[in-house]
């Protein structure tokens, strides 16, 4: 039996649409075997999803995608297996959550300084207590008609030189592979394609994040087309890493992305789940 695996999701308790119980239960309805919940630097979301797997008969793999600035470059590394109880891994998550929440503030001012008032107060009541994303600004603003999609208004406000861009320091690489591995999990570099990394600079990334202790590198995701997956899999065979696959589900909103709904790994790959221990294997 193949096994339907899909390791990168959100829900409510970051940028995602559905909570913790519905995502579940949908990854149940599209028979998803294993889901991992990977929210943006919180592990919020997990105690109600592994509540929800048990009910639904699935497995749930407690992750986190935690924000890394690398040489100016935002890149995301997904920890898998993550043990949401570590004090080390939420102390560190706390200070992503505290630069989150000024950075919030900031992208509020910068908009309302380009004619766009009350963003931060809608973005805030949009993450419902929970973190405060740019996908809610994104949300707000096209909305108001300010863009006609949430990757429009990426493009017009919220990406570098734009109005509603503001800089700062999330976690370093080391940080945040320490935190996963200090929490007992497993470190995946993130959707790799979606950098636009030159294959040097992809592969000074990857270099370093071996030398950290990095174990894998996403080599099927829901943001990569054919060619990017074969790609990183001559990446992941090249640096020995192994090779993860999700699908960064975020919720209905965006139908071309289902869970679960993911091509299978390319030949000669080594699953990250090669040797967890799995439902029927
Ligand atoms: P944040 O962590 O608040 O900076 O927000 C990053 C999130 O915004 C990502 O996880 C994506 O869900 C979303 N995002 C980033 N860039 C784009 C884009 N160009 N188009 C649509 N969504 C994006
Ligand atoms: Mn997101
Ligand atoms: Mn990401
Ligand atoms: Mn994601």
């Amino acid at each position: 039996m193949t096994l339907k695996i899909d390791l990168h999701s959100h829900s409510l308790a970051s940028d995602g649409t559905l909570s913790p119980s519905q995502l579940v239960e949908h990854a149940a309805s599209q028979g998803v075997d294993v889901l991992a919940l990977t929210d943006h630097d919180v592990t919020d979301g997990i105690a109600e999803a592994e509540r929800a797997a048990e009910h639904f008969g699935l497995g749930l793999v407690p992750g986190v995608e935690v924000s890394v600035s690398w040489n100016h470059t935002t890149v995301h590394i997904v920890g898998l297996g993550v043990d949401p109880q570590n004090q080390a891994l939420q102390e560190g998550l706390a200070k992503l959550l505290a630069f989150r929440q000024r950075r919030a503030e900031a992208i509020g001012q910068g908009l309302e300084k380009a004619g766009i008032p009350g963003a931060y107060e809608a973005a805030r009541a949009k993450a419902k207590g929970s973190i405060i994303s740019r996908t809610h600004f994104a949300h707000f603003l096209v909305e108001q008609g300010h863009a006609k999609s949430v990757r429009d208004v990426f493009k017009k406000f919220l990406i570098k030189g734009k109005p509603g861009h503001v800089g700062g320091q999330w976690a370093t690489l080391e940080e945040a592979l320490g935190w996963i591995h200090g929490a007992g999990g497993q470190a995946v570099i993130a959707h790799p394609a979606r950098y636009r990394m030159t294959a040097t600079r992809l592969r000074r990334l990857i270099g370093e994040f071996v030398e950290l202790g990095g174990e894998g590198i996403e080599v099927i995701s829901g943001s990569h087309s054919r060619d990017e997956c074969y790609t990183m899999a001559r990446h992941a065979s090249q640096a020995g890493l192994k090779a993860s696959s999700g699908s960064d589900y975020h919720g209905p909103e965006n139908p071309w992305i289902e869970l679960g709904a993911l091509p299978p790994l390319p030949d000669g790959c080594t699953p990250i789940w090669a040797d967890w221990d799995l439902p029927g294997q």
